[in-house]
C-alpha cells in the first residue's frame, strides 16, 4: 500500500468519526464581519478581541517598518537577525506590562514549546492544569520531565501532585489563566500559594487575557494581585499581530536567549510583524485599549442577559463563551445552521476538547455591534426551536 493510500484511510477513518477538519477560507480582512464562500457572516469565532487585526495604525506600522528593515530578519536573532526592531518591541512589551524583561518568540505555541523545555528536564516535575493548551501540552514533553496533570482548576489535586515532587530535583507549575475553550479563570491565588509552599516556579499563560482581562488590560494575574514567575504573552491576539513573549526577570530572559531551543534555532520574526505588534501594544495599552475593553465588557454583559433569557446554561465569565452541546454531529449541525443564518460560530471537536464534550465557542469582540448582538440571539433562539440545545432535552 502506498504511502498516499495509508492517508487517504486514516482521512476516511476521521470523516467516518466526524472528525474530519477542513480549513475554511476568509475571503475578508479579519473584523466583526467576515467574507466566507461569497457571502458575509457575523465573527463570533475570532481571538482578535478587540478589534486590531485590520486596524489601520498596525497596517502602516508594519509597512513603515518593512520599509526601514527590509521584508526578512534574514537570520536567527543569535547569528545576525536581531534588529532593532525585535529589541525595540521587546523593551516596549516589558515597559507597558510592568516587567522587568520581556522575551520576544515567534508564535505562543513557540514561547510555550520553548520556555518549558528549557525550564524543566530530567529529573523536575511538571504540575499542569488537565485542560491547558496543547503547546503547554507539546512543551511539557518535549521536556522529558516528569508531568503530572492534575483536574481542571483543582487546587488540591495540584498541591497532592506537588507535594509528591518533593524529592524532585525542581517544580513547575503550569496553568493558563483564563482557559481557551471554557473562558474561565484559573484559580491563580490558591495555585501561587502551592507555588511558594512547595517551592515551584508559577507559570501563567496569558494568550487570552493579557490585552482584555485586569488593571488596564494586564491580565488575570494582575487582576488577582498574583505575580508569576514566568507569564506568556501572545500578539496574535487582543494585539492582532502576530508573536509573543515571556515575561520575567532579566535573567530570566537571558536563560531563555541561551537555553530555548524554539527560540534559538529559528529564524527572527520579520520585521512587518515587529512594527504592526509594537503598534498594536501601544493601542492596547492606551486609552483606545481602555475604550475597546469597556465595549467588550458590554457585549459580554448583553451576552450574559441572552444566555440567561434563553436558559442556556452557565453564563460567560468572559469574552469566551462555549454552548456545549455534546456530540461531533450535533455541535456541526448547530455551526451549519448558525452560518446559514449568517453567524459565524465555529464548531469545536476533539483532541482539542474531551470526547463528548464538543461545543460552539463563541467569542465576542470590542467591535460587535448592537445589531450583532441581537442577531445571535435570534440564532441562538432558532437553534433552540430546532431542537439542537442540550438543556432544552433535561427540561
Ligand atoms: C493561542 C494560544 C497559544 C498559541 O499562541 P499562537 O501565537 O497562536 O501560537 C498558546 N497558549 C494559549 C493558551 C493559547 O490560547
Amino acid at each position: 500500500m502506498s504511502a498516499v493510500m495509508w492517508f487517504d484511510d486514516e482521512l476516511r477513518q476521521l470523516e467516518e468519526r466526524g472528525l474530519r477538519r477542513r480549513l475554511r477560507t476568509v475571503e475578508s480582512a479579519q473584523g466583526r464581519e467576515v467574507v466566507i464562500d461569497g457571502r458575509p457572516v457575523i465573527n463570533f469565532s475570532s481571538n482578535d478581541y478587540l478589534g486590531l487585526a485590520a486596524h489601520p495604525a498596525l497596517v502602516e506600522a508594519s509597512q513603515r517598518a518593512s520599509r526601514d528593515f527590509g521584508a526578512g530578519a534574514g537570520a536567527s536573532r543569535l547569528i545576525v537577525g536581531n534588529l532593532a526592531a525585535h529589541d525595540a518591541l521587546e523593551q516596549t512589551a516589558a515597559r507597558l506590562c510592568g516587567a522587568e524583561a520581556a522575551c520576544l518568540f515567534n508564535s505562543g505555541y513557540h514561547a510555550n514549546v520553548g520556555t518549558i523545555s528549557a525550564l524543566a528536564g530530567r529529573g523536575d516535575v511538571v504540575v499542569s492544569d488537565e485542560l491547558n493548551h496543547a503547546s503547554i501540552i507539546d512543551g511539557c514533553r518535549l521536556s522529558r520531565a516528569q508531568v503530572e496533570v492534575y483536574r481542571h482548576g483543582d487546587v488540591a489535586d495540584a498541591e497532592r501532585r506537588l507535594a509528591s515532587a518533593s524529592g524532585a530535583r525542581r517544580r513547575l507549575l503550569v496553568t493558563d489563566s483564563l482557559f481557551s475553550m471554557d473562558g474561565d479563570r484559573a484559580p491563580l491565588v490558591p495555585l501561587s500559594e502551592l507555588a511558594r509552599r512547595y517551592d515551584a516556579l508559577l507559570y501563567v499563560d496569558e494568550a487570552h487575557s493579557m490585552g482584555t482581562l485586569g488593571p488596564g488590560g494586564r491580565g488575570v494575574a494582575a487582576e488577582a494581585g498574583v505575580v508569576p514567575d514566568v507569564t506568556v504573552a501572545t500578539l496574535g491576539k487582543s494585539f492582532g499581530s502576530f508573536g509573543a513573549f515571556v515575561l520575567g526577570t532579566a535573567s530570566l530572559r537571558e536563560f531563555l536567549v541561551n537555553r530555548a531551543r524554539s527560540l534559538v534555532f529559528t529564524t527572527g520574526l520579520p520585521p512587518s510583524v515587529l512594527g504592526a505588534s509594537k503598534a498594536g501594544l501601544e493601542l492596547v495599552f492606551g486609552d483606545e485599549g481602555e475604550r475597546r475593553r469597556r465595549q467588550l465588557q458590554q457585549n459580554v454583559a448583553r451576552l450574559a442577559a441572552i444566555v440567561g433569557e434563553l436558559h442556556l446554561g452557565n453564563a460567560p465569565q468572559s469574552q469566551i463563551w462555549p454552548l456545549l452541546l455534546g456530540s461531533e454531529s450535533r455541535a456541526m449541525t448547530a455551526s451549519s445552521a448558525l452560518f446559514e443564518e449568517g453567524l459565524l460560530g465555529q464548531g469545536i471537536r476533539p483532541p482539542t476538547v474531551p470526547e463528548g464534550a464538543c461545543r460552539i465557542r463563541f467569542t465576542l469582540t470590542a467591535t460587535h455591534e448592537p445589531g450583532d448582538m441581537d442577531r445571535l440571539r435570534n440564532g441562538l433562539s432558532a437553534l433552540r426551536h430546532q431542537g439542537l440545545l442540550l438543556h432544552e432535552e433535561k427540561r
